[in-house]
């Protein structure tokens, strides 16, 4: 997608801390942090949200939480637990149209989130 910022930063057309990328995925730290570990994991596919993901994208969805499970893992966030987060829309506060799962760790997170 042309104008997309994630599609652009995922074509390396734009600046960005990427810290992995395979076939299907790219994470990225994102630009206004709001834990001390801040990563966004998003699939090579353009699909503007989670409404946009169709049974043929399952795999593409495995992958994601299998990437963000491996990067929690690698900033040793598992023992004491970190959040995976998918924004939908407007009243998720979605603001980036490229589906897109945020994973924070490194503080305590509460319940209901807001
Ligand atoms: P969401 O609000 O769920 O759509 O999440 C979008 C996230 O992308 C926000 O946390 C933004 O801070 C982040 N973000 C927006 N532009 C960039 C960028 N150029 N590089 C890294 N993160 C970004
Ligand atoms: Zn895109």
């Amino acid at each position: 997608m042309d104008n997309c910022i994630f599609c652009k930063i995922i074509d390396h057309k734009q600046p960005a801390k990427i810290v992995y990328e395979d076939e299907q995925v790219v994470a990225i730290e994102d630009i206004r942090p709001q834990s001390p570990v801040h990563l966004l994991a998003m699939p090579r596919k353009h699909l503007p949200s989670l409404n946009d993901a169709e049974g043929s994208d399952a795999t593409i969805l495995g992958r994601l939480f299998t990437v963000a499970a491996h990067l929690a893992r690698e900033r040793q966030l598992e023992s004491r637990g970190y959040r995976t987060v998918i924004n939908n829309g407007p009243w998720a506060g979605q603001t980036v149209d490229h589906l897109h799962v945020h994973v924070l760790g490194g503080r305590v997170f509460h319940w209901p989130p807001g």
